[in-house]
C-alpha cells in the first residue's frame, strides 16, 4: 500500500454501467459473471489529509460498502450528468443521518443545475452539512486532501461541457478528465504526473457529431501530445474490454483500483 496519497476507483465505467443491463454482448456477459469487466460508474476518491470525493455515482451507496468506507471530508463535482451525480442523495442522506459535515463544491454553473435539480439540498437541515458550493468563491480558496484544485471547462461533445479538475500538490501536478470530447486547450493537461482520462469505447464506429467522450484510439492520440508521466483510462463502456489487456502505455481503471498520487 503507497504512504502518501492515493486515487481510488469506487467506479470506473461510463454513463449506463457495465454490464448494459439489457445487453447480451461478450463483454456484459464476463460483467454480469463477476469478470473483470464489471465496472460501476464514474466515481474516484482521493484519500490524503481528507477523502476527497470526486463525483457521486449512482452506485456510490454499493461502492461504499464494497470499499469499506465510512465518510468522506468534501465532495467535487465535475458536472451534473445522471452518471456523476445520482448518488448525491445517498451522499447527503449520509450525512444527515451521522452528524458529518461534507460539503459539496462543483463550478459555479454546474453548482447551479445541482441545486435546480435537488432543491432539497438547498433547505436548511441539508444546507448546514452538505451546502453546495462554489468553487470560483473566494471562501472556497481551500486546498483539497492538500492539493489546489483548478476546475477546467471542457468540451463534452454532443453533450455540451464538463469540467476536469487539475490539482496541483507539493509532489507535482495531476488531472481527472472523465468526460471531454475534442480537448482544444491543452496547455493545462500536458506534463502531468498522471492524467485519469475518459475513453468509452475500444474504437467507436458512430460519427463523431452523436459522441460524447473520446474512444481509446483518440485517447492514446491525445496522451501522445499531452505526454503524462502515468495514464490510466476511465469511463469504460461495454466497448472495452479489459480481459484483452490495455495498449502499451495506458492502464485501465477499474472499480477498487487504488494508484499512488503525485
Ligand atoms: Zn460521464
Ligand atoms: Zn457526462
Amino acid at each position: 500500500m503507497p504512504s502518501g496519497p492515493t486515487l481510488r476507483f469506487l467506479g470506473a465505467a461510463d454513463s449506463q454501467g457495465v454490464p448494459r443491463w439489457w445487453c447480451a454482448c461478450s463483454v456484459c456477459r464476463d460483467a454480469r459473471g463477476g469478470g473483470v469487466n464489471a465496472r460501476t460508474r464514474p466515481s474516484v476518491l482521493i484519500e490524503g489529509p481528507e477523502r476527497v470525493l470526486i463525483d457521486a455515482a449512482p452506485e456510490l451507496r454499493l461502492q461504499a460498502s464494497r470499499e469499506g468506507l465510512t465518510g468522506f471530508s468534501a465532495a467535487l463535482i465535475t458536472h451534473a450528468h445522471n452518471d456523476h451525480v445520482l448518488g448525491l442523495g445517498d451522499l447527503a442522506d449520509w450525512s444527515r443521518w451521522t452528524g458529518a459535515r461534507c460539503p459539496i463544491y462543483a463550478p459555479r454553473e454546474v453548482m447551479e443545475a445541482l441545486a435546480a435539480r435537488f432543491p432539497y439540498l438547498q433547505t436548511a437541515s441539508y444546507r448546514a452539512r452538505t451546502p453546495l458550493l462554489a468553487l470560483e468563491d473566494a471562501a472556497c480558496s481551500r486546498t483539497f486532501a492538500g492539493y489546489r484544485v483548478s476546475a477546467l471547462r471542457v468540451p463534452h461533445g454532443f453533450n455540451g461541457f464538463a469540467y476536469g479538475f487539475r490539482f496541483e500538490g507539493p509532489g507535482g501536478a495531476w488531472g481527472y478528465l472523465p468526460d471531454c470530447l475534442d480537448l482544444a486547450d491543452l496547455a493545462p493537461w500536458r506534463g502531468l504526473k498522471l492524467l485519469v482520462l475518459g475513453a468509452s469505447f475500444f474504437r467507436e464506429a458512430a460519427p463523431k457529431a452523436g459522441r460524447s467522450v473520446y474512444d481509446v484510439q483518440e485517447a492514446l492520440a491525445l496522451l501522445a501530445e499531452l505526454k503524462p508521466k502515468r495514464a490510466l483510462l476511465t469511463h469504460l463502456g461495454h466497448g472495452v474490454d479489459a480481459r484483452q489487456g490495455a495498449p502499451d502505455g495506458v492502464q485501465y481503471a477499474r472499480d477498487g483500483l487504488v494508484v499512488p498520487l503525485p
